[in-house]
């Protein structure tokens, strides 16, 4: 993957201190398909491809004692078709990440400085798969209970005949909003 400084560099596998020493930046728009993990919070069988679009930007930043630190930016943003909690219909949902890594040797290093540091603290070493970031950080942005703030058919009757007094009709089933979830 070509970025700005003309260097090639690997998401799956970045030398991120190279790629902040350089400042450069990586910029693409990956299917949402080829993140197995969010696949499977999507509605199965929405049709059509999710495109997220999404950058890394690495920064050297002067750090503790004169010593620079290895910094990258990571932004995504996209809109997935989730299930809606309330009618079942797909809601599409915008997932935004914007988060600032810090990223030190290794990972013992990075478990003892993640808990007493603001920022997330990852390892160098193994190099990351900026992928796999991306993937966790799009399931930390996903709502806890995705719901329209309208939902665009009526709530399904909850028929239940024994509570149904003989003098009350039962209401019949809206016919268009059965039709509305067959054409979904
Ligand atoms: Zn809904």
């Amino acid at each position: 993957m070509k970025t700005n400084s003309g260097k090639t560099w690997n998401p799956r596998r970045l030398d991120v201190r190279a790629f902040a020493e350089a400042g450069a930046a990586l910029q693409a728009d990956l299917p949402l398909s080829s993140l197995k993990r969010l696949l499977a919070e999507r509605v199965p069988d929405h049709g059509g491809e999710t495109m997220i679009a999404w950058q890394a930007r690495g920064e050297m930043r002067p750090g503790n004692g004169g010593v620079p630190g290895v910094w990258m930016h990571l932004q995504a943003s996209a809109d997935v078709p989730l299930s809606c909690q309330r009618c079942l219909a797909p809601v599409i949902t915008r997932l935004d990440v914007d988060r600032w890594f810090r990223f030190v040797a290794d990972e013992t290093m990075a478990e003892a400085e993640d808990d007493e540091s603001e920022e997330d603290v990852l390892a160098l070493e193994p190099r990351p798969d900026l992928l796999d970031l991306l993937e966790d950080e799009l399931l930390m942005a996903l709502p806890l209970v995705p719901m329209h703030e309208t939902c665009p058919a009526p709530l399904p009757a909850v028929v239940d005949d024994s509570a149904t007094s003989p003098e009350e009709p039962s209401t019949p089933p809206h016919p268009f909003a059965a039709l509305a979830r067959l054409r979904k």
